[in-house]
């Protein structure tokens, strides 16, 4: 990672409230929101779903919210997703073209393959987004929330993979990397910078 030895940030309030942080890393591909993943205009934005995919709590349900009822009447045709997964569904009313609905681990002390777990949400949503031509994408903090997943070792695991993945597929332009909460926020702001 010595290209990032110089890494720099620019701060930049796009709305009340809101931040992004622009990281010198990974030829700019990389940013940091601070807000509501509703919010951004992007190809996709990742759902930090459940199983089911038929809507939950949290991000989850910022998102059905904000897209309406046709995104889960098209989630009812996917027959759920296995974690570690990714499906993808249009975006309705939401600015972004793309929902890509991964299913993150549930915390249960981390010796029950939920690192690897994690990794495959952020490397899948990833794939997904390619095959679909997505070169944008928002992810919010998988497993975070109510699923427990430690914040900082989450924050490793997301940063890393989608480090990797950009170092190997560059038709992805841009990651952001959307936290709602200012711990979340210090963790991605740390890593980043010295990445
Ligand atoms: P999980 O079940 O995967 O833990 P949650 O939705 O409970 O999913 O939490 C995942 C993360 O999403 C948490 O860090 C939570 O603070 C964050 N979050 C909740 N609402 C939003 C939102 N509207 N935009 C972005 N992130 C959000």
């Amino acid at each position: 990672m010595g290209d990032c030895a110089n890494a720099r940030m620019i701060l930049e309030r796009p709305q009340r409230g809101h931040m992004f942080i622009e990281i010198g890393c990974q030829m700019k591909k990389i940013k940091l929101f601070k807000g509501d993943i509703t919010s951004l205009k992007v190809d996709a934005i990742v759902n930090a779903a459940n199983t089911s995919l038929l809507g939950g709590g949290g991000v989850d349900g910022a998102i059905h919210r904000a897209a309406g009822k046709e995104l889960l009447a098209e989630c009812r045709t996917l027959n759920g997703c296995k974690t570690g997964d990714a499906k993808i569904t249009k975006g309705y009313n939401l600015s972004a073209k793309f929902v890509i609905h991964t299913v993150g681990p549930v915390w249960n002390g981390g010796k029950s393959g939920e690192p690897e777990k994690l990794a495959s949400c952020y490397h899948r949503s990833l794939e997904v987004a390619v095959e679909n031509s997505a070169k944008t994408i928002a992810f919010p903090n998988i497993s975070t929330g109510v699923y427990g997943y430690p914040k900082q070792e989450a924050a490793v695991i997301a940063t890393q993979t989608v480090t990797s993945f950009l170092e190997n597929n560059p038709e992805i332009e841009q990651v952001i990397f959307c936290v709602f909460d200012n711990e979340n926020f210090e963790y991605y702001r740390e890593l980043l910078q010295n990445n």
